[in-house]
């Protein structure tokens, strides 16, 4: 087994923890960082830090600076309307088409029974609760990227909402099927939320 110096096993093994990134890329990563000017250094480790203090939106559980996000506590947002998406980064690709005035709602994940993604891991529950004090709410939008799971979960929340007399609605097609949403582009995006289809 290679041997390296400390810091250096302990900083790999930190990214190695991170998606996509496996043990030869991790050092390779670690290795190119420690080349780097020793501020810089600090300075990276400052922002990763930070990060650290990033608080979840008590309403939609996005990250956010703040208790409430500035999306849940901007009064120029559209209350009518809820999106939900299964992660807070989808806010961020939904926002840069500028075509969604409405709020957010962040389920935490799709259904994928076989990794263990299960419906009690999921937010439904605080859903759930947010429409029954939310009678503001007059469409949800179910804005999951289109791929097995993502429909898995659209199929499940329609089921869940119709009960609730609440008009649901999904991305419109055009986007590819098994994409991922965050890849998709603004254009298709902005049509799909346009054309979005009541289910
Ligand atoms: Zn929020």
């Amino acid at each position: 087994m290679r041997k390296f110096p400390e810091p250096i096993q302990i900083a790999t093994a930190a990214l190695n923890r991170l998606p996509g990134v496996g043990p030869k890329t991790a050092l390779r990563y670690v290795y190119a960082l420690v080349k780097r000017p020793a501020k810089e250094l600090e300075t990276i480790a400052q922002a990763i830090k930070a990060l650290a203090h990033l608080k979840v939106c008590e309403k939609c559980f996005t990250y956010s600076n703040d208790s409430i996000c500035e999306y849940c506590s901007n009064p120029a947002r559209d209350k009518r309307l809820l999106c939900v998406v299964s992660e807070p980064r989808d806010i961020a690709t939904i926002e840069s088409t500028g075509e969604y005035k409405g709020l957010y709602f962040v389920l935490g994940g799709v259904l994928n029974p076989i990794d263990g993604q299960t419906v009690e891991m999921l937010r439904i529950k605080e859903l759930e609760a947010l429409l029954a004090k939310s009678e503001i709410i007059s469409e949800i939008i179910l804005a999951f990227s289109p791929n097995i799971h993502g429909e898995t979960t659209i199929l499940f929340l329609t089921k869940l909402l119709n009960n609730l007399n609440k008009k649901t609605s999904r991305l419109a097609t055009g986007l590819p099927m098994g994409a991922e949403l965050e890849y998709a582009d603004e254009v298709t995006l902005m049509n799909a939320i346009k054309g979005r289809t009541k289910i």
